[in-house]
C-alpha cells in the first residue's frame, strides 16, 4: 500500500490555530499559503480551532481568529472544526493504539520523572523515558489499573529512521533513537497535541500539511502516529519562520504582530495579503505588487522558500500605498468613508450627497498616501471650517511672512479674474502671475499651498483647487491672510 494519499483523492489543506492569543502575522500567512494552494489547485482549505488547551484557550482569541480572516477575505470551507469537541476519538485512538501494541501504559509520576531527569543532568546525559513501565507484566499492570492508579498512555517509538520528503525541504530524516516514548493521553484522559492533531487530520481527509517551520521535531513523531493508525501520510510543507529586521524571531518587541492592529492601522487587506505573501514565498523575478487574483495565479511549490523571511513594515506600508492607488475607487470608497466620518469630517449621509465629489478627491489623495489614515489626514482641508497649519509648512513655505501675503493678496486677485474655474484658466492666471511678479511659479503655488490645506504634503496646485471649489479656495486664502497679519 503507498504510504501517502493517492493522487485522485481531492487536495485538502487546513489552517489550525491555538485560540491563546490574537491572529498573529505569522499564523496568518500560514493560513494564506494553506488557502492560496486550495484555491490554485482546486483544493479545500479547512479551518481548524484548536481549543484542547482549556486554561489558555479563550473565545475571544477565536473571534479574533475569525474576524482576521474574514478581514482578510480567507474564507475556508465546510464548517469550523473544533478540536475540543473531538475529545472522544482522541481517546479511543490512544485506546486503539495500547490495544494493538503500539502503545503502552505509563504510571511514573511527575515527580519520580523529574528526578530521574535530574539524575540525567547530573550525569551530563540527555534524560529519556528508559521504558520501566514498558516492561511491567500483565498482571501487575491490570492490578494497578484495578487499583485506580493513574497513567499516561506512551507511544513506543520504534527503532530506525522516520523520514519524509517535505514541500519546502526536501528531505528530512530524524533518527528514532533521539525521539522519546512520547505521551500521547495525559491521565486526565485529554491527548497530547501530536496525538490530537493526527487523529483530525486522519478524520478531516487531510493530505497536505503545510504550517510554521517550528512544527519540524513534531513531525516524526506525527508520522510514526500515522503509520500506527494505518493512516496514509499527508504531505507535509513547513514554511519559513518570520523574523524581524534585526534577524530574530517575529515577536511584540517588533511592534504590531497582530492582524487586528494592521486592520485598524488603515491597511488594505489586499496590500496585507499581499506582503505575506512573500514572507516565504516569491512568484519570481522582480515581481511583488499582486492582487490576490494574480497571487493565486502565480502560486507555485516551487517558490516557497526555506531561509527565514523578513518582516519589514516599511515595507508593508510602501505596499500599502501601491495598492490604494490600484483597487477600484468603489473598493476603497467603503474602506475609507468609515475612518472620515470617525474623524468627524462629514457624514456618511453628506458623502453620499457628493458623491461624485468624493470619489474625485479619494483619487486626489490616494496617489500621496501610504495608509487610509494618511488619505483622511490630508482629506480634512476639504471638509473642515478652519484647518491647522503644519509648523514645517508655515516655517518652509511661509518662511517670509510678509512676502507671503503680498504674494497671496495678488493670486486672490488673480483668482477673482478665472472665469471658468479649470485648469488651463487656473494655471494662465497663476503662471501670468508669477510672471508679472517676477517670480517663478513655485514661489506662487508654496504659499498657496499651504493656504489651501495647511499641509507640506498635497496634491497639484490646479486639481487642488478645483476640488475645493471656488468659494472654500477664496476663503482659505482670507484666513491665511488674516493668520499672517496677526
Ligand atoms: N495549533 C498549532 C499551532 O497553533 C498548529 C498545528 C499544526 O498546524 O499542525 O501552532
Amino acid at each position: 500500500m503507498p504510504d501517502t494519499l493517492a493522487s485522485s483523492a481531492k487536495t485538502r489543506l487546513r489552517f489550525a490555530p491555538s485560540p491563546t492569543g490574537y491572529l498573529h502575522v505569522g499564523g496568518a500567512r500560514t493560513a494564506l499559503f494553506n488557502w492560496l494552494y486550495a484555491r490554485k489547485f482546486g483544493g479545500e482549505f479547512l479551518l481548524r480551532i484548536e481549543d484542547t488547551d482549556k486554561a489558555r484557550s479563550t473565545e475571544e482569541s477565536t473571534r479574533a481568529i475569525f474576524e482576521g480572516l474574514q478581514w482578510l477575505g480567507l474564507n475556508w470551507d465546510d464548517g469550523v472544526v473544533y478540536q475540543g469537541a473531538n475529545l472522544a476519538r482522541h481517546q479511543a485512538d490512544a485506546r486503539k493504539l495500547l490495544e494493538i501494541g503500539a502503545a503502552y501504559r505509563c504510571f511514573c509520576t511527575a515527580a519520580e520523572l523529574e528526578e530521574r531527569r535530574r539524575e540525567a543532568e547530573a550525569r551530563k546525559e540527555a534524560f529519556k523515558y528508559d521504558r520501566r513501565c514498558d516492561r511491567l507484566p500483565s498482571e501487575e499492570i491490570e492490578r494497578r489499573v484495578a487499583a485506580g492508579m493513574p497513567y499516561v498512555i506512551r507511544f513506543r517509538v520504534p527503532d530506525g529512521t522516520t523520514e519524509w520528503v517535505d514541500m519546502v525541504h526536501e528531505r528530512i530524516a530524524f533518527p528514532n533513537k533521539d525521539i522519546d516514548d512520547f505521551v500521547i493521553l495525559r491521565s486526565d484522559a485529554t491527548p497530547i497535541y501530536n496525538l490530537a492533531v493526527v487523529s483530525d487530520d486522519i478524520a478531516m481527509g487531510i493530505n497536505i500539511v503545510m504550517r510554521g517551520d517550528d512544527h519540524i521535531s513534531n513531525t516524526p513523531k506525527q508520522i510514526l502516529l500515522y503509520r500506527a493508525l494505518g493512516a496514509p501520510l499527508p504531505t507535509f510543507a513547513h514554511l519559513p519562520m518570520i523574523h524581524g529586521l534585526d534577524g530574530k524571531k517575529l515577536s511584540k518587541r517588533h511592534g504590531a504582530t497582530a492582524v487586528g492592529d494592521y486592520q485598524h492601522y488603515g491597511l488594505l487587506p489586499g496590500a496585507m495579503l499581499n506582503f505575506l505573501a512573500l514572507l516565504g514565498w516569491s512568484p519570481g523575478g522582480d515581481r511583488e505588487i499582486m492582487t490576490v487574483p494574480e497571487m493565486i495565479e502565480l502560486f507555485s511549490v516551487d517558490g516557497l522558500q526555506k531561509k527565514a523571511a523578513i518582516f519589514d513594515p516599511k515595507k508593508l506600508e510602501w505596499m500599502n500605498g501601491q495598492h490604494l492607488s490600484m483597487v477600484p475607487l468603489e473598493e476603497l470608497e467603503p474602506r475609507v468613508t468609515p475612518a472620515i466620518v470617525t474623524a468627524r469630517l462629514a457624514t456618511e449621509e453628506a458623502l453620499v450627497e457628493r458623491r461624485d465629489w468624493y470619489l474625485r478627491l479619494l483619487d486626489l489623495l490616494r496617489v500621496r498616501s501610504r495608509t487610509i489614515d494618511d488619505i483622511v489626514r490630508q482629506a480634512g482641508p476639504y471638509f473642515l471650517e478652519d484647518i491647522d497649519y503644519d509648523p514645517a509648512a508655515v516655517a518652509k513655505n511661509w518662511k517670509d511672512p510678509a512676502e507671503a501675503a503680498l504674494l497671496l493678496r495678488a493670486t486672490r486677485e488673480a483668482l477673482a479674474t478665472v472665469r471658468d474655474w479649470t485648469t488651463e484658466d487656473l494655471e494662465a492666471a497663476l503662471r501670468s502671475l508669477a510672471e508679472s511678479r517676477g517670480v517663478t511659479a513655485g514661489n506662487v503655488f508654496q504659499p498657496l499651498r499651504v493656504a489651501l490645506t495647511g499641509l507640506t504634503v498635497s496634491p497639484g496646485i490646479f486639481e487642488m483647487l478645483i476640488q475645493m471649489g471656488r468659494e472654500l479656495s477664496v476663503k482659505r486664502i482670507d484666513k491665511a491672510l488674516a493668520v499672517l497679519a496677526a
